[in-house]
This record gives structure tokens, C-alpha cells and sequence, in this order.
């Protein structure tokens, strides 16, 4: 099982880990800063003792394994050096702290709406809807109370559900949802963020946020 530090704290961009297992290029950790794909938040990127991870996948809820460039330079029970790109991490947080705000401003509009997909990278967060209208109209709007709300810095805390101590859930002053992914502390950090909508086929309409 991986500790994953990202989790205790997101601002971390480097820590020490123990190798506990290795199989060619693949490398397990004891603990880790590296996040790794999941909830459509994008993978990290950095380097494990100065070997960069191509690829960090989430094998399960308790595992995650990365894959180094090249065989590793050292060995099982090794302490090794895990480095993350700190620019694009925090970037990823913004953007994924932005959607979630979005996401609210969204359904206050539009009603309840069935998400069919989310994704986080480093240029932009997309929320995908299920949803008959075009959602343009509503964008500005949106645009505005997000962008105020950012302004107005609240906190936002992620924790443990107390019902479930594996999930994890994301609070921001009336709104929590469960949410795996690594967030900014106050809304104030994320600056301010631009919504265009994007047309994904009959009855699915899409919201990209990008940061301004
Ligand atoms: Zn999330």
C-alpha cells in the first residue's frame, strides 16, 4: 500500500520513498508525491531518483506503479528521491479546483445534470453533460460567479469522509463533493478562469475551462 503524501499535502514537490518492489522498468514506492492518473486528473510528471516516470498508473485504490525511462539505478529497500514538475502540478490544481466551481455554477443554472465525463490536464479542465440544450447562453454568467467567487478567496479543505475513510471529499464553503484529485487551498490561487463550450454530439455538451 502507497501512502500518498499528495493527499496529506498537495504542495510537496519532493519527498523520499522506499522502493518496495520492481519488475523492468516498473518501480513501487511506500509513499508518493506522484499522482497518478485517476478521476480525470492528469498523471504528474517528475523523476525518480533523477529517472524520468513516463508513465504513473493507478494499479488500484492502495497501489500505484511508475514506469522510469530507463532500468532503475538502484534496488528494492533503496531510498530514492521523487521529483514533480511543481509549474504544471500547480496548474492542474487550479484548473481542477476551477471545474469543481464550475461544475456548481453549472447545475445552480441548469438544474441537476448528469456528468458523462471530466478531465484535467495542463491547458484545460473539461466538464462533459449529458444535456439537450446548448449551454452556451449560460456561460457568461457562469463565467462571472466563478471568477467572483475565486476572488472572494475561500478555503478549500479536503478530508476523509468520516462514513467511508477511503473516499475523500473536497469542501469549499457550502459545496462538498467526494473528489480524489489534488486541490488548491483558497480559490484566490487559481486567478481567473475563461469558459467556452464545446459542441460533443446530440444531447452532450461540453464546458472548457482555461486559466486566464
Ligand atoms: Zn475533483
Amino acid at each position: 500500500m502507497v501512502i500518498k503524501l499528495f493527499w496529506k499535502d498537495p504542495y510537496m514537490k519532493e519527498c523520499y520513498a522506499k522502493v518496495t518492489a520492481i519488475e523492468g522498468n516498473k518501480v513501487w514506492l511506500d509513499q508518493t508525491i506522484f499522482f497518478a492518473f485517476s478521476g480525470g486528473q492528469a498523471s504528474d510528471k517528475g523523476a525518480i531518483n533523477n529517472i524520468n516516470v513516463l508513465e504513473a498508473v493507478k494499479q488500484s485504490e492502495d497501489e500505484i506503479y511508475y514506469v522510469l525511462e530507463k532500468e532503475p539505478n538502484f534496488a528494492v529497500g533503496d531510498n530514492v528521491k521523487v521529483d514533480i514538475e511543481w509549474d504544471y502540478r500547480y496548474k492542474i490544481m487550479k484548473l481542477h479546483s476551477a471545474a469543481h466551481i464550475v461544475y456548481y455554477f453549472f447545475i445552480e443554472k441548469a438544474g441537476e445534470q448528469k456528468v458523462i465525463g471530466s478531465n484535467i490536464s495542463i491547458d484545460k479542465a473539461r466538464l462533459d453533460f449529458a444535456y439537450n440544450e446548448s449551454v452556451g447562453p449560460l456561460l457568461e454568467e457562469i463565467q462571472e460567479k466563478t471568477n467572483k467567487t475565486i476572488d472572494e478567496g475561500i478555503d478549500i479543505k479536503m478530508f476523509y469522509d468520516e462514513k467511508d475513510p477511503t473516499r475523500r471529499l473536497w469542501e469549499c464553503g457550502k459545496w462538498l463533493m467526494p473528489c480524489g484529485g489534488t486541490h488548491v487551498k483558497n480559490t484566490k490561487e487559481i486567478g481567473q478562469v475563461k469558459l467556452k463550450r464545446k459542441n460533443i454530439g446530440s444531447g452532450k455538451e461540453r464546458i472548457e475551462v482555461t486559466l486566464v
